[in-house]
């Protein structure tokens, strides 16, 4: 779910050449359900925080952040902050946000 205002993914875009694009990805993104709770509320993990990963954990509920070498499981869900893990599963998009600088263009 976004997070932030039209305004603001204007503004990020603008410091972050890729940004709304990147955020459109995660939230059109399947991710699986939690095995706990059922909810379909959940987050892809990534680590490393930097400028561009704080914004994109600010803009959409379907980024969750961790510092680098913890990552506690592959997925977070929303609903009962748990992370977790699945196997393989089809319907699962690996998100990349490569494409994103780490810092501000300006
Ligand atoms: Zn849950």
């Amino acid at each position: 779910m976004l997070k932030i205002c039209e305004e603001e993914l204007d503004d990020l875009e603008g410091r972050y050449p890729g940004f709304r694009e990147a955020i459109l990805r995660f939230e059109e993104a399947t991710l699986p359900h939690c095995p706990s709770c059922g909810a379909d509320h959940t987050a892809d993990v990534q680590c490393g925080i930097t400028g561009r990963t704080i914004n994109i954990a600010a803009a959409t509920t379907k980024f969750k952040l961790v510092a680098n070498g913890l990552r506690p499981g592959r997925y977070f869900c929303n609903g009962c902050d748990t992370f977790f893990d699945v196997g393989s599963n089809p319907d699962t998009v690996h998100i990349d946000d490569e494409a994103i600088p780490d810092q501000p263009t300006d």
